[in-house]
Formats: C-alpha cells, structure tokens, sequence
C-alpha cells in the first residue's frame, strides 16, 4: 500500500561559503565571516565582496611574495600572467591570495606566415 501522507523531500539551500577558499561562512546578525581567510561581508548576497575584520584594531596584510609570473602561448598569443604579494589579512589560514594581471598578445608577425 502507499501511502500519500508522508513527508516527500524537502528543499535545502546551501549554506553561502567563501569565494575564495570555499568553506561555508559563519553567519551571525546578517554577516557572513570567513574563519579560514580572516574577512567579513556585510551583507549576505551573492557578489557581495569581503572586507577586513574591523573587530581588530589593526589588521596587517598577509603580503606573502607573489609567486613568479607566468608566460607560455595560447592559441597564437604570447600570455603573461603577473602575480601580486597576497592581499588577505595576515594570519589567514587559507591558501595566499594573490591577485594577478593578465596580458595577452597576439604573436605577429606571426613566423609561421610565409610569402
Ligand atoms: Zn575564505
Ligand atoms: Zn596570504
């Protein structure tokens, strides 16, 4: 026999975590705050860009060296990618972040074009 009065599955949202290191955030009075990178958002939405922990005096950036700058070719561009000293507040348990600039050139005159 079925029965039509039992509970089917309910939906469950995934908690929001962290852009950068993925953990789920801990969320308290409508702030969302990162243990493992150290940053906060004010507001709970999607987007939403991370902020320094005010709650310490003074936070110190992480700054660990930038790993060295990356250049290899892609589909007929000369590709640099440039590293940045890691912008997370120091003592961050994540991975380093490192912001980065992106160049793309396209290789001409290209050797392979002949006449
Ligand atoms: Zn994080
Ligand atoms: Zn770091």
């Amino acid at each position: 026999m079925i029965r039509l009065d039992g509970d089917l599955p309910g939906l469950v949202i995934s908690a929001p975590s962290c852009g950068h290191c993925r953990q789920e955030v801990s969320m308290e009075d409508g702030i969302a705050y990162c243990e493992g990178c150290g940053v906060y958002w004010g507001t709970i939405e999607e987007d939403e860009t991370s902020q320094f922990d005010e709650d310490r005096d003074f936070v110190e950036v992480c700054g660990e060296p930038a790993p060295e700058s990356n250049s290899y070719k892609y589909k007929g561009c000369a590709v640099t990618v440039a590293y940045y000293p890691c912008i997370l507040p120091e003592g961050h348990s994540s991975r380093h972040l490192h912001p980065y600039d992106y160049e793309s050139v396209p290789l001409w005159p290209s050797s392979e074009v002949s006449a």
